[in-house]
């Protein structure tokens, strides 16, 4: 996999909101097919990585890009229409539309309505609870059901690369396992996946790679098999000093 391109590349990036420096020009690649986490304490900055990789934020300085191309100054949509989708922290989910409603917008971008009825069975097929509830508010469901909507939303857009914020926080056990079990398929059937998780065992497990962010900056990289036996992973994210 060495020898393959990236995909995405994150060149010396610097993100600020106001005086605050969230990213202090960091840099980082991912390749096509592979699947990497990014761990780190709260504030670390991870969000704000996923943000402006999603043209949500504008980089202080630095450059994005994907598939070759520079992606810095290109709207949201632009971005998820070439291939990206943001799962997004706390699910962002339109609580008085449906199910099937928010799965429809996670499709706004694409014309093929023929796939786009085969991905929202798809996603059902994953996730049979999202069947079952269809026809209900997004609102009214639980924590659990409510991240399963989030990631077949992002899963609509058909999206090459695959980034995730927190899919575990405020999920049961199980639905955690479940998730993790529909990345790995996904993982395995060759989606390329940027994954942001407070559960460092679980993120090292779906991951080939991990960088660890501490303040804005890359503190530690590597394999993530060999990351998850490296006790400065866990002082790193608990923001103790080495
Ligand atoms: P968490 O897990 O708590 O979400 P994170 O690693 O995702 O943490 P970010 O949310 O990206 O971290 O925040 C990085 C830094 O930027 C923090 O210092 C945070 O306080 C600051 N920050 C984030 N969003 C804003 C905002 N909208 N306005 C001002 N500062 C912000």
């Amino acid at each position: 996999m060495t020898d393959t391109p990236p995909l995405l590349t994150v060149r010396d990036l610097t993100v600020k909101y106001d005086a605050v420096v969230a990213l202090d020009a960091i840099s980082l690649g991912i390749r096509q097919g592979e699947s990497v986490a990014l761990i780190g304490a709260n504030g670390a900055g991870k969000s704000t990585l996923l943000r402006t990789i999603s043209g949500l934020i504008r980089p202080a300085s630095g450059d994005i890009s994907y598939n070759g191309q520079s992606i810095r100054q290109s709207s949201p949509q632009a971005i998820l229409r070439g291939g990206i989708a943001h799962c997004p922290e706390g699910r962002r989910l339109f609580g008085a539309l449906t199910v099937e409603e928010n799965l429809r917008l996670g499709a706004c971008t694409r014309d093929d309505a023929a796939a786009v009825r085969r991905d929202v069975e798809r996603v059902e097929e994953m996730f049979p609870i999202i069947a079952e509830r269809r026809k209900q508010a997004a609102g009214t469901l639980s924590g659990g059901e409510q991240q399963m909507v989030a990631l077949a939303r992002a899963m609509m857009s058909s999206p090459r690369l695959l980034m995730l914020d927190e899919p575990s926080l405020g999920v049961a056990p199980l639905v955690t396992k479940l998730i993790f079990a529909q990345l790995a398929e996904m993982k395995r059937s060759g989606t390329t996946i940027l994954l942001v998780e407070q559960n460092v065992k679980l993120a090292l497990a779906l991951s080939d790679r991990a960088y660890v962010l501490r303040t804005g900056r890359i503190a530690l990289e590597g394999e993530a098999h060999a990351l998850a036996d490296d006790p400065r992973v866990f002082h790193a994210y608990l923001g103790v000093n080495e």
